[in-house]
């Protein structure tokens, strides 16, 4: 009997069809591009369409630094008005001009809409006036490709003030190959982070993931404990 179509396509080695690998070749040469296209095109699997729940969880029982927050890579920037206080001002920061757009349009009537901001920026080259108390990381750091992993920590370490805060979701700790998102590892973020001066403060099991994410996410806190890494 002739297989079902399903089948033959999961024993398809998609590295070996050349249409995929001149797109993931176009995306490699014009990253922002390919963000933008996502937005624009409203193909964005990873927007929960709400503050994350762990954020929430972490904001109303008082476990997060005050003082300066950035988040990259925002996305429609949920998680930066559930995290922005009179005690807190967070910078929401992405390099696509339409996730921007959809962030500012979500949030401009929030009661709190004094203490955020959202910047259309490139993570890797921005100048920020002011360092942060606390970097939150979900979704950005899988999204990247492997390859900018160093660039990212030396950023995050450049944006945080001495003893601020990094905090990452840790996902998706699965063994796809490809991306994004690419596969994580707590492994991955120790490698890049605690050669320059990070500490992880605690890594846990993330049990307010939300249903598909369960069992492939964590929750990883980091300190900034250096301010000038010898190396
Ligand atoms: N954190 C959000 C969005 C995750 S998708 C969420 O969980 O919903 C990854 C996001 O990073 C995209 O919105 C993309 O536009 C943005 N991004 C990719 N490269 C970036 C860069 N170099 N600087 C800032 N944002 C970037």
């Amino acid at each position: 009997m002739e297989k079902g179509s399903g089948e033959k396509l999961e024993t398809v080695n998609l590295k070996n069809i050349p249409e995929l690998n001149k797109l993931q070749q176009l995306i490699n040469a014009d990253p922002s591009g390919a963000w933008e296209k996502r937005w624009e095109l409203g193909i964005t699997p990873w927007d929960l369409g709400q503050p994350t729940p762990i954020v929430l969880h972490l904001q109303q029982h008082g476990s997060l630094p005050n003082g300066r927050a950035l988040i990259p890579g925002c996305g429609t920037g949920y998680d930066v008005v559930a995290m922005a206080s009179l005690e807190r001002y967070v910078v929401g920061l992405d390099i696509s001009e339409n996730a921007i757009k959809k962030a500012k349009e979500m949030s401009f009537s929030s009661p709190n809409a004094n203490c955020f901001a959202f910047l259309k920026e490139d993570f890797f080259t921005w100048c920020p006036s002011e360092l942060f108390d606390l970097i939150f990381d979900y979704t950005f750091f899988c999204a990247i490709e492997p390859s900018m992993r160093s660039a990212w920590a030396k950023r995050m370490h450049e944006l945080l003030k001495l003893d601020g805060e990094l905090i990452t979701m840790i996902f998706p700790i699965t063994d796809r190959v490809g991306g994004p998102p690419y596969s994580v590892s707590v492994a991955a973020y120790e490698e890049v982070l605690c050669p320059i001066g990070f500490r992880p403060v605690s890594i846990v099991d993330n049990n307010l993931a939300t249903a598909s994410r369960q069992g492939i996410e964590k929750l990883g806190r980091w300190k900034k404990l250096v301010d000038k890494p010898s190396l």
